[in-house]
């Protein structure tokens, strides 16, 4: 047994002494991927090996291709790093090894949820009365979202989708904006509704759908079955399709809205930042991640349903073996996984450990930060392009090119890392703050990095030229 705690201590120490690395270390440093493969595609040994050597060969082998996506400079994507009581509470879901499938797998990770799940809908503005399916991740979030909403449209159109499948079923027809999420069309994909059904409603400046359009398709488009995608936080600009009216519009049509707010939602938590997802209540299913903003290790996501019963309906099954949750529907009753990671403990964790102030306060910090790279980006004589109204920026340096450049020399100097996007046919570095340590030293060094790069890149450019 202690052979057992000095490996899991090990463990520990090993991801202790990296977190403790981040704030210093390279953030991309350049990957020879094919060493990398190489010292993991050791031949499969026959006999077995010593734990502790396993480790220690894991931890060497993994070393050189970590990615500082989890430190304070890290601006790719949306990705958020990992509080610490999270992280040592996923620690402890791997080693309780609980099976989150129901209560009675493992009572106590439906009890985690199901806390967790309560704290989550007060601090997002989503009713009390609503469903939380633990998922993986955004993706996985709008899936079962829009099982639920491809449920009810059909039930209401007098189809049973669950038990007939989509042949022959009455055609569904989804409304979504031109900036949505990529995820969107995948999860529509794997519902057998296919792409080919979404009717794309033009988008504003910032990427928010455009409620005329909306109005005007919805006028349009008949009376059949229809499901609605909104997106709280687009993953460009950081924007708000308008909630509350476009909530009312859909209803009034006996449509379903789907609410993408992987990492936007998190606005409703702060007060700051609460006006943006004004009438969010209203919608009938949103996705949001734990594992971008709110910093809980990957992977973690929330599918919420305002009807449990269609949440239930859209992803439960049953078996003779199994018994379970007592008719209120939990655990893997709301998810497509069936044994599934306790995901919960985490979530709980990273929550308490906050506070609602907490949350709020990483909110408006990120959210500050973001305007800070606007601000010196800006002074430095650079162009952001969008309205900085959350925690995204999108900057240009000249021409696609040169932006390219930029963006490129920043990724391997390392000081931070940023990502590159083709916004309205232009490519931009797209700045995403969403980890709870950066700080405004952070985001100083990271503009006095690009500003120097940027820099050498023009003058690189006249030498190649002359
Ligand atoms: C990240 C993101 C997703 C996908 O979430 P994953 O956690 O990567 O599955 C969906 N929608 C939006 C708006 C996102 O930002």
């Amino acid at each position: 047994m202690d052979e057992l705690r000095e490996l899991f201590r090990r463990a520990a120490d090993h991801a202790a002494d990296y977190r403790r690395t981040l704030v210093e270390r390279p953030v991309g440093v350049p990957v020879d991927q094919a060493a990398l493969n190489e010292a993991f595609a050791v031949g499969l040994p026959a006999a077995p090996t010593p734990p502790e050597q396993v480790l220690a060969e894991l931890v060497a082998a993994a070393e050189p291709g970590l990615v500082a996506t989890a430190g304070p400079r890290y601006f790719g994507f949306v990705v958020g790093g990992a509080s610490p009581a999270a992280t040592a509470a996923d620690m402890l879901a791997a080693g309780w090894d609980q099976i989150a499938f129901n209560a009675v797998t493992s009572p106590a990770a439906v009890a985690a949820e199901a806390a967790a799940g309560t704290w989550l809908k007060d601090l997002l503005g989503i009713p009390a009365t609503a469903s939380v399916g633990f998922v993986t991740g955004g993706q996985a979030a709008n899936t079962a979202g829009l099982a639920a909403a491809r449920h009810q449209v059909l039930a209401d159109a007098g189809w049973d989708v669950e038990r007939r499948g989509l042949l022959g079923a009455p055609p569904v027809r989804v409304l979504a904006g031109a900036e949505r999420h990529a995820t969107v069309d995948r999860s529509l994909r794997l519902l057998g509704l296919g792409t080919d059904a979404v009717t794309q409603v033009a988008a504003g400046p910032q990427g928010t759908i455009d409620p005329e359009a909306l109005a005007a398709a919805l006028r349009d488009g008949g009376t059949g079955p229809t499901v609605v995608c909104l997106q709280a936080g687009n993953v460009n600009t950081g924007a708000f399709d308008e909630l509350r009216t476009t909530c009312d519009l859909v209803h009034r049509h006996g449509g379903w809205v789907h609410v993408d707010g992987a990492f936007g939602l998190w606005a409703a938590a702060a007060p700051s930042t609460r006006h943006l997802v004004d009438g969010v209540e209203a919608a009938d299913s949103w996705a949001c991640d734990g594992h971008k903003w709110l910093n809980l290790p990957y992977d973690t996501a929330f599918a919420f349903c305002a009807r449990p019963d269609v949440h239930a309906a859209a992803m439960s099954y049953a078996a003779a073996y199994l018994v379970g949750s007592g008719g209120v529907p939990a655990g893997a009753d709301l998810t497509a996984e069936s044994s599934r990671r306790a995901r919960g403990f985490a979530a709980w964790a990273g929550l308490r450990e906050l506070g609602r102030d907490g949350v709020a306060v990483l909110v408006e910090r990120c959210c500050a930060l973001a305007r800070r790279f606007a601000d010196g980006l800006t002074a430095a004589g650079f162009e952001v392009v969008n309205d900085v109204v959350l925690n995204q920026v999108l900057v240009g340096f000249g021409d696609d090119a040169a932006t390219d450049r930029v963006v490129a020399a920043v990724q391997t100097d390392g000081t931070c890392w940023v990502g590159g996007t083709t916004w309205r046919g232009r490519r931009l570095m797209r700045i995403s703050v969403s980890n709870a340590t950066t700080t405004d030293a952070d985001v100083d060094r990271s503009v006095a990095a690009i500003r120097r790069l940027a820099r050498r890149t023009s003058e690189g450019m006249l030498h190649s030229r002359s």
